[in-house]
């Protein structure tokens, strides 16, 4: 009986060890996940993000949130586009001027936050972008359609709510932390 019962114990032990290994050494621990013109995996307090070629990427970004329920976080990221939709705020009239560029252009940068508004994601991206002469182009990112690669880095804040309310005296949606 107690032979039995070591050897139970024994075999216990072997399989947990054998889980660690495995989770120590041999898995790379990526949780993969993918959604409408995205797939990501998960790394450090995010997710590594990838975009797909010809997708627009404001709302395969908007997708990827919306997917995994982010009320806050941050977005870095890179790639290169052939079309992109970018905003100027007035501050005079309080509206947004758009302008479209067309032609291959590398992300630089792209810089954003992730917020809710009305209880909807909101991004507010900004964006940095190169053309064929080196020149830079820059503003708030409306829409970008990805000519090449899209790699993001989306920073998440669990258990954080952050949303905003337009103010009209300004024309802008503020950050809101009395919400
Ligand atoms: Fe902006």
């Amino acid at each position: 009986m107690r032979h039995h019962f070591l050897s139970i114990i024994a075999i216990v032990l072997i399989f947990a060890a054998a889980v660690y290994i495995w989770n120590r050494f041999f898995n790379c621990g990526h949780f993969q996940e993918s959604g409408t013109n995205w797939t990501a995996a998960k790394a450090g307090s995010g997710y590594i993000v990838s975009i797909n070629n010809h997708a627009e990427l404001v709302s395969a970004l908007e997708d990827f949130v919306k997917t995994n329920k982010i009320t806050a976080g941050n977005i870095t990221g890179i790639g290169a586009v052939n079309r992109a939709v970018l905003r100027f705020f007035d501050p005079k009239t309080k509206k947004y001027v758009d302008k479209t560029f067309e032609g291959q252009m590398e992300i630089t940068n792209l810089t954003g936050n992730i917020s809710t508004m009305d209880g909807k994601e909101y991004l507010h991206l900004h964006i940095t972008l190169g053309n064929s002469k080196y020149q830079g182009i820059a503003g708030h990112l409306l829409s970008a359609d990805i000519n090449g690669a899209g790699e993001f880095y989306i920073q998440s804040f669990p258990r954080t709510h952050i949303k905003r309310t337009y103010n009209p005296e300004v024309g802008l949606n503020f950050y809101d932390f009395n919400k």
